[in-house]
């Protein structure tokens, strides 16, 4: 028995019959650009995630770009950003002429220390962007504080984590703005690329509906320069076919979240995920922290089970960022422990009970020998 990393068959096969009417409904409507789904799909995720505006984009990383945009993030703004995890969010900051300001994230849930972004903010700091890393949600409530206090922009980066909460809220409402990811493997995921950012303020709203459509809300409407960035109604359509299902695969999630802790409780060279006090935790990815981890997932794959490295390596050791005197500025001791430690175990909504007690078994096989 092969165990995947993840299985998007598996899902597509029971939903078939909805994706193929998404599918003709749109091509017999024939407006792939703005169909009717677009603004559907935007006031149906509007009332899933309980925010005032949602603008449907291209992907996560424009929705980032569009946001910081939107932000007024430009030459001369250094943006604050997790030294830990996805490289969209430096990237972006640089894309929109920002500086990355790199901060170590917190070593038990490693998401942004807000320690770490209160000692990087300088005179020229515009922005902080929190990243929901792994499903769990970052500490925006003092980020949040801290951000007012400061006069700063708070961007939340929701790719990983659609439904998940802090203090019984949804995020990607702690800050002005929310960027999410559709990718096909997020938590909710269209059949390519598509993305959206969130928001409650109408006029950061219609910023970013401009920046995502080239300044124009309507044809030839063109009051600021923007980029194309949009979303296709067919992803649209996917995604308002799949929405409905979002809070029963996110419980699958957590249920087998709970199949691993238990199974995995007590063995010394495992940490297991934990899980922020008060709030929810989405399980997009189940990141254990292993001793011995490239021999642990060598072995697993010997044995047919897939798993993966979010991420290989710290945004402060990559490539792209050797030469950026901001990524020598400090320390980053958690980032670059986990780098050495951190292993994704499969955990998709559709994985059977059994698998995950194989996945379990072999690891503790592993380091029984
Ligand atoms: C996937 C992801 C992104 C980028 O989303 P794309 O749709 O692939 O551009 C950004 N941030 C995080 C945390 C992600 O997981």
């Amino acid at each position: 028995m092969k165990i995947p990393f993840v299985d998007l068959h598996a899902q597509y096969q029971s939903i078939r019959e909805r994706i193929y009417e998404s599918f003709f409904g749109t091509f017999s409507e024939g407006c792939f650009i703005n169909g009717a789904a677009v603004g559907q799909f935007e006031n149906a995720f509007a009332s899933a995630v309980g925010r005032r505006h949602v603008i449907g984009t291209a992907n996560g990383t424009d929705s980032l770009f569009i946001a910081l945009k939107a932000a007024n993030v430009g030459p001369g703004s250094e943006v604050i950003v997790p030294a830990w995890g996805h490289v969209s969010a430096a990237e972006t900051v640089s894309l929109a002429g920002g500086k990355p300001i790199f901060a170590d994230v917190d070593p038990v849930y490693y998401t942004l220390d807000p320690a770490a972004v209160i000692s990087k903010t300088n005179k020229n700091t515009r922005a902080v962007i929190a990243v929901h890393l792994y499903g769990q949600a970052a500490d925006v409530a003092t980020l949040r504080e801290f951000c007012r206090d400061q006069d700063l922009v708070l961007i939340e980066d929701c790719a990983q984590a659609h439904l998940a909460e802090l203090d019984q809220q949804i995020v990607g409402g702690f800050g002005d703005l929310g960027a999410f990811s559709f990718y096909p493997t997020k938590n909710l995921g269209a059949y390519g690329d598509a993305g959206c950012v969130v928001t409650d303020n109408d006029r950061i709203a219609e910023h970013a509906r401009r920046l995502s459509n080239h300044g124009a809300l309507k044809r030839d409407d063109h009051t600021l320069e923007g980029v194309n960035s949009r979303i296709d109604t067919l992803q649209a359509a996917f995604l308002l076919a799949k929405l409905p299902f979002l809070n029963s695969w996110t419980q699958k999630r957590i249920e087998n979240a709970g199949v691993y802790a238990e199974q995995l409780a007590g063995l010394e060279y495992i940490k297991l995920p934990e899980v922020r006090p008060q709030s929810k935790h989405v399980f997009h990815i189940f990141a254990v922290r292993a001793k011995r981890r490239d021999a642990l997932r060598n072995y697993l794959l010997t044995h047919r089970i897939e798993t993966m490295i979010h991420y290989p390596k710290a945004l402060i050791n990559l490539p792209a960022y050797h030469n950026s005197t901001l990524t020598h500025s400090g320390q980053f001791p958690v980032a670059n422990i986990l780098e050495e430690e951190i292993l994704s175990l499969p955990i998709y909504p559709e994985i059977k009970r059994e698998q995950i007690l194989m996945v379990c078994n072999k690891i503790r096989s592993f380091y029984k020998s």
